[in-house]
């Protein structure tokens, strides 16, 4: 474990997407996902430079199709930093990705469309020196032991050989592995329990019962599925792996990526898969990045949501700085909720005050309390602060007071030694 302020760190086997090391004591990395069509350089680059001025140290594109592909070698030559191609289902996309330059390649062995394809990948990976994620989430998961079910009930046992080796694939895939961390996992070998985790939940309080264990044996099969391929690709030669398993539920996520950092010392990608809009992505992300990284569990997240991917790197920043794993980028504001005791427009302050220094880049605490009950003791642990009383505010500067200001110039007077902090 290596020490980072708080936190111990789980040491990680290194692996380096371009210049970004990720993995063993290097700084937790923040990646993104751009939402354009990655064909369409103009609109991509445009993206990808607003995702890395806002701090994203790689970022990843979608390679669905041939075009996309061949938009690769342009936006590799003026990226500003490392990129990742994001494929499924070709391995001939991921090859071509390759010999375009991406620094990484994420994908999910399980829905690559020819495993010697997939042979031809990693090795092409490794002469080239170029890491590989293996990312499974809880869809993908429950789509791949579906699809094996029904094919297995449209070939009776004794009906057809592919019935047999799809058999064998399922119980390869579900397996419980002989050591490791999973040994507290549903034995998920049984049909029964594969055929619960597929299923559409029903309605009804007994079905969210079913959900939830559902959920819970929806972990460790996520695990093995992933060791699995971690076996194979490491059979193959190939060690320079990223993993991430991800669901979309916090409980889930959680425990797929304890049960993953005791199953392996490969780097982790920590994420929450399809995790909502703005609100609910940033509290679903909060938790499970803020309860993994204090565990000393993730070498990079990404937060996804649906929105700006600028926000994702955002929120991925905040959760990294109040954990002390990465220098804050702007103001940490620190203001009370207000209650019966402030005596001015304290949250008319705190809005126009975050809205006045957006653009500001610097680490700086400043402290907006509404009464001298916590203000002043706030305020000398900020930069700056102030401290409201009966329509006017004390403004502080590193603990000391300055002065008392009218409530109508407080926003004014933030301002001006902030202004001063920074020069
Ligand atoms: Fe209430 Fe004062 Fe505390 Fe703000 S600092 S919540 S106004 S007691």
């Amino acid at each position: 474990m290596a020490r980072n302020k708080r936190f111990q760190r789980r040491v990680t086997r290194v692996v380096h997407v371009g210049p970004v090391p990720i993995g063993g004591a290097h700084p937790v990395s923040i990646q993104s996902m751009t939402t354009t069509h990655t064909r369409d350089v103009r609109e991509t680059l445009a993206q990808i430079r607003r995702l890395a001025a806002a701090g994203c140290d790689l970022v990843r594109v979608a390679v669905p199709s041939l075009p996309d592909a061949d938009a690769l070698p342009e936006l590799v030559r003026s990226s500003p930093v490392p990129l990742i191609a994001d494929i499924h289902f070709t391995t001939s996309l991921a090859l071509k990705a390759l010999e375009a330059g991406v620094a990484k390649v994420r994908l999910n062995p399980g829905n690559m469309d020819d495993p010697d394809g997939l042979r031809r990948v990693l090795a092409r990976a490794a002469e080239l020196g170029r890491p590989i994620r293996f990312g499974v989430n809880s869809g993908s998961v429950r789509a791949a032991v579906g699809a094996r079910l029904v094919r297995r009930r449209a070939c009776p046992p004794r009906a057809c050989a592919a019935g047999a080796s799809d058999r064998n694939d399922l119980a390869r895939l579900v397996r419980r592995p002989a050591r490791g961390p999973r040994a507290g996992a549903a034995d998920a070998s049984d049909p029964s329990d594969i055929a619960r985790l597929v299923r559409r939940p029903a309605r009804g309080p007994r079905a969210g019962a079913a959900g939830a264990s559902a959920r819970r044996d929806l972990a460790p099969l996520m695990v093995d599925v992933l060791m699995d391929w971690v076996r194979q690709a490491e059979t193959e030669g190939f060690r320079d792996l990223v993993l991430s398993a991800k669901a979309s539920d916090v409980p889930t996520t959680l425990e797929a990526y304890r049960l993953l950092s005791r199953a392996s010392d490969l780097p982790l990608h920590l994420g929450v898969t399809a995790a909502g809009p703005m609100d609910e992505a940033r509290t679903r992300s909060a938790i499970v990045l803020g309860t993994l990284l204090s565990e000393g569990i993730g070498d990079t997240v990404r937060v996804s949501l649906t929105g700006s991917p600028v926000n994702e790197v955002l929120i991925a920043q905040d959760i990294l700085a109040e954990l002390g794993l990465r220098p804050r980028q702007g103001l940490r504001i620190i203001s009370c909720p207000t209650c019966g005791r402030c005596e001015v427009d304290l949250i008319g302050l705190v809005e126009a005050l975050k809205a006045r220094t957006r653009d500001v880049r610097e680490p700086l605490t400043v402290a907006v309390m509404g009464c001298v009950v916590n203000g002043p003791g706030e305020a000398v642990e900020a930069d700056v602060g102030i401290a409201a009383g009966k329509g006017h505010g004390i403004l502080f500067r590193e603990g000391k007071p300055l002065r008392k200001v009218p409530e109508k110039d407080l926003l004014d007077a933030l301002l001006e030694e902030i202004a001063k902090k920074l020069a």
